[in-house]
């Protein structure tokens, strides 16, 4: 990415140096600042990378970790804000498909990446939910996954419907990974509220509040999110319809991040819909750029963050001036890896430099050994014991001599011995 130098000469002097050169034609050094932009002495950057700057007390800094939308792209993950407190605290709003992956690229411990806040359960707002359990798992989270979600009219159409299936659904992951890993952070919490609860209080710990109302897309079951710290306000749409209790809730926004949605000419040109059907999703399931401004312009937030629209050099201007018809503010266009630090005297927005190549992030507890306990309580509850079968262990190719150099390469540099896992034949 391009990169802006915070630190420049002062345009007052600049201007001065430049027209006494101009009109002088005199032996003025006119070169840009050349005594003060040394090559070899750092300068100030203007972008942040993660982990190298401490949050004041009370500041709230927010990351874009999916700005997208449901049809996948590598440039774009889908709908994931994280928001992080000067308290420590931290909380996941969505987690999108592809999000998990820009999670990762901040490398925070996953013990504190363990509330999430789904807004409705589309796969561009829950899609990632998996890797974030599975991975996050693996990753070090040492504690359960915790999800808030709303219900839904029905009961299998509601957030805890939903997370059941998804651990169902990794039912043969999870037996097979009893015996082998610590599996302390395998487990979800699912907190599922009514939908339909005005601003209500569905999280309240450690100096945080955060409320839920209706929002109106699709069908019955979607909410919208506000999180409130230290006279600080960050207000999130999820995907919603213009709708009055955003109106109301969302007002006194420090930071509001709503929906606006891809303009209607490019869902028919760019995504191939017919027109009636881009009509239809882009401004009445959806909120469209026109739509998001006169939004904006009612609940007049410290920042406007729109989202939910791929963001390219053909889509932006027209996205941009659709919001201007309607709203002149103070906004953010969102893409992935945008940065706001907020507080109550400033917002500083800037794009995050991200490492790709991760590892695991540090973790707060050290790994516990497996334990084959884990195992057979999957045993006992399929009613099969989990492990391999005669039939394929009769398949083992033998290489017992290159794999047990390995186990005593251990026992010597660690010091204690490693048993080698004799097969009974
Ligand atoms: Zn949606
Ligand atoms: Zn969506």
């Amino acid at each position: 990415m391009s990169v802006r130098a915070s630190r420049v000469v002062p345009i007052a002097a600049l201007a001065v140096a430049l027209t006494v050169g101009y009109l002088v034609g005199s032996t003025v050094d006119t070169r840009l600042g050349a005594q003060d932009v040394s090559p070899t002495e750092a300068r100030e950057r203007d972008y942040y990378v993660p982990n190298s700057e401490d949050l004041a007390p009370d500041e709230m800094r927010v990351i874009a970790c999916g700005t997208g939308m449901p049809t996948t792209r590598a440039a774009q993950a889908a709908a994931c804000f994280l928001v992080e407190l000067g308290n420590g605290d931290k909380f996941l709003f969505d987690i999108g498909s592809g999000s998990a992956e820009r999670i990762s690229s901040l490398q925070i411990p996953y013990d504190y990446l363990d509330k999430v806040f789904i807004g409705h359960l589309h796969g561009d707002h829950f899609g990632a939910l998996g890797e974030l359990f599975i991975g996050g798992g693996l990753m070090g989270r040492s504690v359960p996954l915790r999800v808030w979600g709303p219900d839904g009219a029905v009961p299998e159409m509601g957030t805890k419907s939903a997370v059941d299936a998804m651990v169902e659904m990794y039912a043969w992951d999870l037996a097979g990974r009893a015996g082998l890993v610590d599996l302390r952070g395998f487990q979800v919490e699912v907190n599922e509220f009514d939908y339909r609860g005005v601003n209500q209080v569905v999280y309240e710990d450690n100096g945080v509040t955060i409320r839920a109302w209706p929002a109106i897309h699709s069908i019955d079951g979607p909410v919208s999110y506000s999180l409130e710290w230290n006279d600080l306000k960050f207000v999130f749409s999820s995907d919603t319809y213009p709708n009055k209790w955003f109106i109301e809730y969302g007002k006194d926004a420090d930071i509001a991040i709503h929906e606006c949605f891809v303009a209607v000419p490019a869902i028919v040109n760019k995504m191939g819909f017919d027109p009636e059907s881009a009509l239809l999703v882009g401004t009445q399931v959806h909120t469209a750029p026109e739509a998001f401004g006169r939004v904006m312009s009612e609940i007049q937030p410290r920042m406007a963050v729109a989202y939910h629209f791929f963001k390219d050099f053909d889509t932006t201007g027209d996205v941009y001036e659709r919001i201007s018809k309607t709203y002149n503010g103070p906004l953010s266009l969102a893409e992935d890896f945008m940065v706001w630090n907020i507080t109550t005297d400033t917002i500083r927005v800037r794009m995050a430099v991200v490492e790709e190549r991760t590892w695991s992030p540090p973790r707060v507890a050290p790994p516990g050994p497996p334990d084959m306990a884990d195992r057979d309580a999957f045993s006992e509850k399929y009613g099969w014991e989990v492990g391999y079968s005669e039939f394929i262990t009769d398949g083992v190719w033998n290489v017992d001599d290159v794999l047990r150099p390995i186990y005593e390469e251990a026992s010597r540099v660690l010091g204690r011995e490693f048993p080698y896992p004799e097969r009974s034949k």
